[in-house]
């Protein structure tokens, strides 16, 4: 019998946080329900037993907050004349598969991660992509996820690091940021600097252009191998949606059991 070891790779969706866009939960417990109800039905409050109310949760809610999936449709409308699938039409057999890890935290925040940092990390962990491989990269920037400006301190993509993946045949990639890019905030900074201008979103838009999906805000890729692991992230199914809210997890097989069945 296999054992396995689950890692949650998802970090929680949390009611505010220094975040650009952060999410409004207005929490309904048991006994403010309660009291909703006696005002809709024109009693006093004393008259309902709130502990048999059930709670609830109301959400203003970004669908890139916390742990979630970036479909191409995200980033470009069309791709080589056709339609770029939204998050609700991507095959469900994209959104698990083999996963391999890279550390490029050692990368400032702001700076681009090359084609180079990539070779480079694959090397130093003595692997090669396979087509389908979930590609995953850790920046660092996941240990300050919520803190102020927490959106803006991770090291980004760049499109011919993205275009290079995409070649070896890799569909769903991720990162432990806000962005598969340099922040967005950098990089509106730096639109007006000649060099990068036409670079904004650059990763994001290779990523569409070859219909890969992208994985942002994962979290504990140091509590796995650097491949050896299976990675699922199913992305929730809203209608025309870019995005939307995962919850990712990796499944690690820790040790081959062989149970004897005695004949006696
Ligand atoms: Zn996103």
């Amino acid at each position: 019998m296999k054992e396995y070891r689950i890692i949650d790779l998802s970090l929680p969706i949390i009611n505010g946080g220094g975040f650009a866009r952060p999410a409004k939960m207005r929490y309904l417990d048991h006994r403010n329900r309660g009291g909703a109800l006696a005002e809709r039905l024109g009693i006093d409050p004393s008259e309902i037993n709130y502990r048999a109310n059930a709670m609830e949760e109301f959400s203003f809610l970004h669908t890139h907050a916390g742990t979630h999936f970036d479909a191409p449709y995200h980033s470009l409308e069309t791709s080589q004349g056709k339609p770029t699938l939204t998050v609700d039409q991507i095959p469900l057999e994209w959104c698990f598969g083999p996963g391999i890890w890279l550390d490029l935290s050692h990368k400032k925040p702001g700076t681009d991660i090359t084609a180079e940092d990539i070779e480079r990390e694959l090397k130093k962990i003595a692997y090669t992509i396979s087509p389908e491989d979930i590609v995953l990269i850790k920046t660092g920037a996941a240990d300050y996820y919520g803190r102020e400006s927490c959106d803006n301190i991770n090291a980004g993509m760049t499109r011919e690091a993205t275009l290079w993946l995409a070649d070896k045949g890799v569909r769903l990639v991720g990162i432990d940021a806000c962005c598969w890019d340099r922040p967005p905030k950098l990089q509106m900074d730096s639109l007006t600097k000649h060099q990068r201008r036409g670079r904004y979103m650059e990763g994001h838009r290779a990523a569409a252009e070859r219909g890969m999906c992208i994985l942002e805000w994962i979290t504990n890729l140091d509590a796995l191998p650097h491949y050896g692991f299976t990675v699922y992230a199913f992305p929730v199914k809203i209608e025309r949606a870019g995005g939307s809210w995962v919850r990712a997890v990796a499944m690690v097989e820790e040790k081959q059991q062989f149970s004897v069945k005695s004949g006696l």
